[in-house]
C-alpha cells in the first residue's frame, strides 16, 4: 500500500466505485466509455495501494481509506531490519584516542563498546568523547570504559521492532543512535545499529514509493 499521485481518470474510477460498488470492471469500464482492457492498469494501481479491493466474481468496492491512512498504515510496516546499518564496535579496554580515530575512520557518531566475549557493555557518542578530550588527560591512557554511558543504561531495540517506535526512542531519550540486539544467555550481542540518518532514509523512501 502506498501514497501516489492519483491521474483523472483513477479519480474518476474511485468515485465510481465509491458510488456503485460492488461493481465489476467490466461495468465501471461501461459508465467511462472506455474497454475492459484499457482500465485493467489503472484498477490494478489502485488497488495495490489500498483504495481498492477486489473480490472474485464480486467486482471492486471502495476500501474508504484516505491516502493519509495508507501512508501511515505503510509506516507501521516499517522494521528496524530493513533499514538497519552495519555497527561499528570497539572493545572496551581500547583508548580515548583509539576511539576518536574509529569514529572519523568509520564515519560514523555513535561507537558501541564491547566485552572481551563481544557482548554490549556501552556506548559511545561524539560529545562523550569530545568531553573526555577537553580535560589535560592523557587521551591515550584514558579506557573508554571509564567514559561511556554503560549498561543497563542503555537503550537499544532488536530487528524486529517498528521503526517508528524507534524513533518515537530516540526523540524521547534525545539519542542520535541505538544499538540493534540479539538477546544471548550471557548478555547482548550487537548486530546492527539505527541511527537518526535511517529514520530519514525510510523517511524519504516512504515519500518516493
Ligand atoms: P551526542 O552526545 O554527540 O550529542 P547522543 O545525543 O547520541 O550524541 O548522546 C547523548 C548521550 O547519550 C551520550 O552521553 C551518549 O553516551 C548517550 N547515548 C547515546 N546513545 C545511547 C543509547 N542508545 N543508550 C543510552 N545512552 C546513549
Amino acid at each position: 500500500m502506498r501514497k501516489i499521485e492519483l491521474t483523472k481518470r483513477q479519480e474518476h474510477i474511485l468515485q465510481i466505485v465509491q458510488d456503485n460498488g460492488p461493481i465489476t470492471g467490466e461495468h465501471i469500464a461501461e459508465q467511462l466509455n472506455l474497454t475492459r482492457a484499457t482500465l485493467r492498469p489503472d484498477l490494478a494501481i489502485l488497488t495495490m495501494a489500498g483504495y481498492l479491493d477486489a473480490r472474485p466474481r464480486v467486482g471492486y468496492f471502495y476500501t474508504g481509506k484516505s491516502g493519509t491512512q495508507l501512508l501511515t498504515e505503510n509506516l507501521k510496516n516499517f522494521l528496524v531490519k530493513d533499514y538497519q546499518s552495519i555497527p561499528v564496535v570497539v572493545n572496551e579496554n581500547v583508548s580515548v584516542y583509539d576511539a576518536i580515530c574509529t569514529m572519523f575512520l568509520e564515519d560514523v557518531g555513535t561507537l558501541f563498546v564491547v566485552d572481551q566475549n563481544t557482548l554490549l557493555v556501552g556506548v559511545l557518542s561524539r560529545k562523550d568523547l569530545l568531553r573526555a578530550s577537553i580535560g589535560k588527560q592523557e587521551l591515550t591512557s584514558i579506557p573508554v570504559n571509564i567514559i561511556m554511558t554503560r549498561m543497563p543504561n542503555i537503550t537499544m531495540c532488536e530487528k524486529e521492532d517498528l521503526l517508528i517506535d524507534i524513533a518515537q526512542k530516540l526523540i524521547d531519550k534525545q539519542i542520535d543512535a541505538l544499538p540493534v540486539v540479539r538477546k544471548t544467555d550471557k548478555g547482548f550481542e550487537v548486530i546492527g545499529r539505527v541511527t537518526k540518518t535511517n529514520i530519514a532514509k525510510a523517511f524519504v523512501a516512504l515519500g518516493n514509493e
